[in-house]
């Protein structure tokens, strides 16, 4: 049975990155909302989540997920001219300056709480220390979820590109299906990927794989929506066969454009 998944909530990482989609080709469970998970418990295959009020739901995994917060009180910030945001993040300007000789990186900016957008604002803030001007721009970071398979996205989901007011084409595919890393890899072949584009200036806006690797082939779709490459130079790139990077030709071409 593929792996089943309680739909994803879409809304993402601070800072407005969003998360990952759920993996495709299971059901999934709704995420009940209202009565309190008591006890978790397993059963035969499956992991059962018993509810206040006698409920159940039942799924192969329970994953339990919490949030972590800016400590940034009691530290005279303030006083130091710092502005700290409602939920405790050093406000910081597009050069990570937080003040006259201040900065900020990583999740107490409250931006994206990931280690790679923790290092990218760090090589911002060197570069203005060292009088380069340079500014920080979140648009095209990957988010990886790394399980087995991974589950690799970028930029917008469908839902939030809606949000924006941008019209959209989406496509996707089986993985073994369509191409033959899948087969070259694995006994039991397994993936997705889908790709969204904005259908009026012609660029890819988001991405998302589940399939082993996804975390690193991702970012072919990554640097794609970060630097708006046309999709029709996507359409025309040669990728090495067999690679899951042939994944992202065969979803472009399914693209209804
Ligand atoms: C379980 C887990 C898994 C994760 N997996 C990933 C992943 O796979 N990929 C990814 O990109 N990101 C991942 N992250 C997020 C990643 O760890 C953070 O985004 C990253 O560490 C941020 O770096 P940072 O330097 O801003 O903060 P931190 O790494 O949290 O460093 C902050 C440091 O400041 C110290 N500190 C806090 N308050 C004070 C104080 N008042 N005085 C002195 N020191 C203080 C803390 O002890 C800590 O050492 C994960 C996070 C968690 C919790």
């Amino acid at each position: 049975m593929p792996p089943r998944a309680i739909p994803g909530r879409g809304g993402g990482a601070p800072g407005g990155a969003p998360g990952p989609p759920p993996p495709r080709g299971g059901g999934g469970a709704a995420p009940p909302r209202g009565p309190r998970p008591r006890r978790a418990r397993r059963d035969g295959d499956d992991a059962v989540l018993e509810l206040d009020g006698g409920d159940e739901v039942r799924g192969d995994v329970v994953v339990l997920a919490t949030g972590r917060r800016p400590r940034t009180a009691g530290l005279g910030l303030e006083e130091a001219g710092v502005e700290l945001r409602a939920d405790g993040a050093v406000a910081v300007d597009d050069r990570c300056r937080a003040g006259d000789g201040l900065w900020a990186v990583g999740d107490v900016t409250g931006v994206a709480a990931f280690t790679h957008v923790a290092k990218y604002q760090g090589r911002v803030v060197a570069d203005n220390i060292l009088g380069r001007d340079r500014r920080a721009r979140y648009e095209g970071v990957p988010r990886v979820v790394f399980g087995d398979p991974e589950i690799a996205a970028v930029g917008l989901t469908a839902a939030q590109a809606a949000e924006r007011g941008i019209r959209t084409l989406a496509a996707e595919v089986d993985l073994p299906e369509v191409i033959s890393r899948p087969w070259t890899y694995e006994r039991d072949p397994r993936g997705h990927l889908g790709v969204l584009a904005d259908a009026d200036r012609d660029v890819l806006v988001g991405a998302w794989a589940v399939a082993p690797q996804a975390g690193e082939w991702i970012h072919l779709a990554a640097l794609a929506v970060r630097a708006g490459v046309p999709v029709d130079t996507l359409l025309d790139q040669v990728a090495q066969f067999p690679t899951w990077t042939e994944g992202y030709l065969q979803a472009l071409e399914r693209l209804d454009r």
